[in-house]
């Protein structure tokens, strides 16, 4: 039987959250994706008019496809906790079943199960404004969306995940090291993540029997992170400083995440695993 995954976090094919879709499907598995309420047209007619075809293509010539597409946004657990400025907005008020929890039952519904949960998303309104400058609003609203969702996520699919299974998030090293840019409640909200994933571990690991991880990525030029403003910088201090010198390809996280869903790691859980071609084991810049 193939293993059906569920991936929140893909809005185009220039992320991570694309990146794990394609090697997981090259691995066989059967692919849904939550796709953020605001990006989900745009993706749809994207996607519709083969923009994507190229970065679709697997390695037997085959194009991947998404048994389903969901509108999700996850910061609401619940429709009781939309306000009604959201529920009225036009993108919001045209699409159905989009809270977490909604989401999940959605799910359950289509495929009944699911052996693997991909968390790969993030948002701070702030994230360029310093820590020093972030309002109380901005912090909890980076790590609402940032890190209370993986925390959601696992909470609503948790229970229609198989023995086994495994979660998978993405982290970035802003958790630990002083990365200045980074700001917004963004070097708490991966810090929190973090954190969350050992818990998680242990509790959903109690409770499901299925695997917690994060994956710290190095930096990729994703629309994400264009929003941040410095990520070219980032790339480029990266590659002359890391022990491998070269620019991150997202598939490389996409492989990673593929082992840690995979039996291959089956003893592995609640740990932050590095794919950054080394960067984080270096102590001063060359
Ligand atoms: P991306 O833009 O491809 O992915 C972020 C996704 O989050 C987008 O699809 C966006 O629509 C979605 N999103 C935002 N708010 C949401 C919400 N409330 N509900 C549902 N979806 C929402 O960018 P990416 O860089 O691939 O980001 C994926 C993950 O990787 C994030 O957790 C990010 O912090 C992490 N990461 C990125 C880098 C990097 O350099 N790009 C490095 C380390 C970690």
């Amino acid at each position: 039987r193939g293993k059906k995954a569920f991936i929140a976090g893909v809005a185009d094919d220039q992320g991570f959250g694309w990146a794990i879709a394609k090697a997981l499907a090259e691995a066989g598995a059967e692919i849904s994706l939550g796709v953020w309420v605001p990006a989900l047209n745009i993706f749809k007619t994207s996607f519709e008019k083969g923009k994507f075809d190229e970065s679709r293509k697997l390695s037997d010539g085959s194009l991947m496809t998404f048994s389903h597409i969901y509108p999700m946004d996850a910061v609401f657990d619940t429709m009781a906790d939309v306000p009604e400025e959201v529920a009225a907005n036009k993108r919001y008020a045209g699409n159905k079943k989009w809270t977490v929890a909604e989401v999940a039952e959605c799910v359950a519904q289509d495929s009944g199960s699911i052996d693997i949960l991909i968390h790969s998303l993030a948002n701070g309104p702030e994230v360029v404004k310093p820590l020093l400058e972030t309002s109380r609003k901005g912090y909890l609203a980076a790590l609402s969306a940032s890190s209370y969702s993986l925390i959601s996520m696992v909470q609503r699919f948790g229970p229609i995940m198989n023995e086994g299974g495994a979660v998978v998030s993405l982290t970035y090293n802003a958790s630990n090291r002083i990365i200045p840019g980074y700001g917004g409640g963004m070097s708490t909200a991966k810090a929190a993540l973090e954190s969350d994933t050992r818990v998680l571990a242990y509790e959903a690991g109690r409770k499901y029997k299925v695997r917690v991880n994060t994956i710290s990525a190095g930096p990729l030029g994703s629309r994400a992170a264009r929003a941040i403003g410095f990520i070219d910088d980032m790339i480029r201090y990266s590659y002359e400083n890391s022990p491998i010198q070269k620019e991150l390809a997202a598939i490389e996280v996409g492989n990673v995440a593929a082992f840690l869903v995979s039996p291959l790691s089956s003893a592995v859980t609640g740990h932050v695993m590095f794919v950054d071609n080394g960067l984080n084991v270096m102590g001063i810049a060359t």
